[in-house]
């Protein structure tokens, strides 16, 4: 996807015109991927553009600076602030916020320098991350044979730069093949997640989607789809699932803050039953697009208002 420059990025408590946000080529978390990101959207609502679940990716992303031993040197309210104001100067009506913390230039080795974090917001207009069709009649997915980072390696619940090497041999590995997006296993043969996204599989009306402890990002699209499916009454279930439940799934569906919402039409050229959007991700679906763009009374505090 090809990207869309703004006019401002904000970098260590300054705005900065887009094209002179630089970093050094030394900097050392290009070399060993020792950086830690985020990715929300804004949407454009009645009331102009809000900034969906802020405060949740913010904290995330302290989060993961933790696991990766780094002090952002900003806090969760003054991130906030930087990423709303971020949105007024760029003038964007919506789009993708992607902050990052990563190490400045001036050591070099594999033991970095810990106490050099460095942080940037930017943000640009993001359309489909999967495309228009794989939206409406649903994505190809196949299963990975490469598996899913774990707790003994790189530890998935952290949204690091480097783990994404993981995600993007996937994905790569993928779209080469034909499909869409592919799954990944974790070393116990247990469904994890696609490459940038979470999901979950609907079988008899019953919702399940891999628990925390299957290598998993803790999405919050994920928390949201959650929320929303227990508050309709849908019985809703994290838990292990096999690659062969994949098979004969009534309905699944990814769930990302790129990839939002988004039908699974077949697994390793096996059709999911409902085809296209089945009626309960379609239930879903509506329910989440309402909430974030500013369309239901419920979870307003979900919505950051630029
Ligand atoms: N898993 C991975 C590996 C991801 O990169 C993402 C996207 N951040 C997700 C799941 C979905 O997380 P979220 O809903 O917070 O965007």
């Amino acid at each position: 996807m090809k990207l869309e420059p703004t006019t401002t990025i904000w970098m260590d408590g300054e705005f900065v015109p887009w094209d002179d946000a630089q970093v050094h080529v030394l900097t050392p978390s290009l070399h060993y991927g020792w950086g830690v990101y985020e990715g929300i959207r804004a949407y454009a609502t009645d009331s102009g553009p809000a900034v969906f679940r802020l405060r949740e990716h913010l904290t995330r992303l302290h989060d993961s600076a933790r696991v990766y031993l780094m002090d952002p040197g900003h806090t969760v309210d003054e991130l906030t602030e930087a990423s709303l104001e971020l949105m007024r100067r760029t003038g964007l009506t919506h789009g993708y916020l992607r902050p990052i913390v990563y190490l400045g230039y001036g050591t070099m080795g594999v033991a970095p320098q810990l106490d050099s974090a460095r942080v940037a917001i930017a943000a640009w207009p993001w359309g489909s991350y999967l495309g228009e069709r794989a939206e409406e009649e649903g994505c190809r997915l196949m299963v990975s044979s490469w598996q899913r980072n774990g707790n003994h390696s790189v530890p998935p619940q952290a949204k690091a730069t480097g783990a994404y090497v993981n995600s993007a041999l996937t994905k790569v590995a993928a779209v080469r093949a034909g499909y869409d997006d592919a799954l990944m296993l974790t070393p116990a043969g247990h469904v994890a997640e696609a490459s940038a996204a979470n999901v979950f599989v609907v079988r008899d009306g019953h919702l399940v989607t891999p628990p925390l402890s299957d290598n998993i990002l803790p999405g919050i699209t994920r928390d949201t789809v959650l929320t929303l499916a227990r508050e309709a009454g849908l019985p809703v279930t994290e838990r292990s699932i096999t690659r062969g439940e994949l098979y004969v799934a009534d309905e699944a569906f990814l769930t990302g803050t790129a990839a939002e919402i988004v039908p699974v039409a077949s697994v390793d050229d096996r059709p999911v039953a409902a085809g296209g959007c089945g009626p309960v991700t379609k239930q879903l679906r509506d329910l989440f697009h309402e909430v974030s763009r500013g369309r239901s009374p419920e979870h307003r505090d979900w919505l950051s208002y630029v």
